[in-house]
């Protein structure tokens, strides 16, 4: 087993005040170690997106720890939460959330932009955009806008995207959610894939189907974690 990069232990979060006051999580134990391609699920209402925000350092918990890649993020200021989102996390969402006037390598370009650790020149940003929509297949597409591509297309160059600051860890909020089959299987086939090469990789799905693909399940109902598996369909690393 690799490395903890999600170490949660007794996470809360509490939206509104008095009687309006909802326990969207209520006490979350995680723990995900670097190589692993976890799924979370978990029914409309039960928490998963409160739980993938506050995991993708989008939001603080109300109490609670939460360790991100031997880093106390629990409780950091909004600065320095996007300063640590940038540099740990990259993010594959739903509808792709490519700016829709840039063509593909200028979308990957962005979070290199954002990064203030490391000050590399325009030409070796530009590399590595390209080198990343390469290792997604998409070498050919590069000065594609979103619009002029596929749907899969599109969640492909958000996944070179999400890759090009080398994170921590990928975090996936139902990826495949606005594909069709086909090109739903291949994105998975690409998580798959960066699975195989050592990446992490945590998803967030509804869809039974979708989490078959895991090496491990976590379910969540009413705000904790219901059951946690390695999946017997999958080999555990
Ligand atoms: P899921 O993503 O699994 O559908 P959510 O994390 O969105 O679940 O929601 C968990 C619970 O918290 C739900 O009861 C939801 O109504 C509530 N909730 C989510 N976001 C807010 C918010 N901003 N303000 C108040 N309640 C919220
Ligand atoms: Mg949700």
């Amino acid at each position: 087993m690799g490395s903890p990069i999600i170490e949660v232990s007794g996470l809360t979060k509490v939206y509104g005040m008095g009687e309006a006051m909802v326990y969207a999580l209520h006490g979350i134990e995680l723990q995900v170690n670097a190589g692993e391609f976890v799924v979370i699920m978990g029914a409309s209402g039960s928490g998963k997106s409160t739980l993938m925000n506050i995991l993708g350092c989008l939001d603080r918990p109300t109490s609670g720890t939460y360790i991100l890649d031997g880093e106390d993020v629990s409780q950091l200021s909004k600065n320095k939460l996007a300063d640590v989102r940038n540099r740990k996390i990259g993010f594959v969402f739903q509808a792709y959330n490519l700016l829709q006037k840039m063509d593909a390598v200028k979308n990957v370009t962005l979070p290199m932009l954002y990064n203030t650790e490391n000050h590399r020149t325009d030409a070796d940003r530009y590399k590595a955009a390209v080198e990343a929509l390469e290792s997604v297949g998409l070498g050919s597409r590069i000065h594609h806008r979103p619009t002029e591509m596929s749907g899969g297309q599109q969640q492909r160059v958000s996944i070179a995207r999400a890759l090009v600051n080398h994170p921590a860890m990928i975090l996936a909020d139902e990826p495949t959610g606005n594909l069709d089959t086909h090109s739903g299987a291949e994105i998975l086939d690409l998580f798959h894939q960066l699975h195989a090469q050592g990446g992490t990789i945590v998803m967030v799905t509804h869809d039974p189907e979708i989490g078959r693909h895991a090496q491990r399940i976590v379910t969540v109902s009413d705000g904790v974690v219901l059951s946690d598996e390695y999946n017997p369909e999958r080999r555990v690393n």
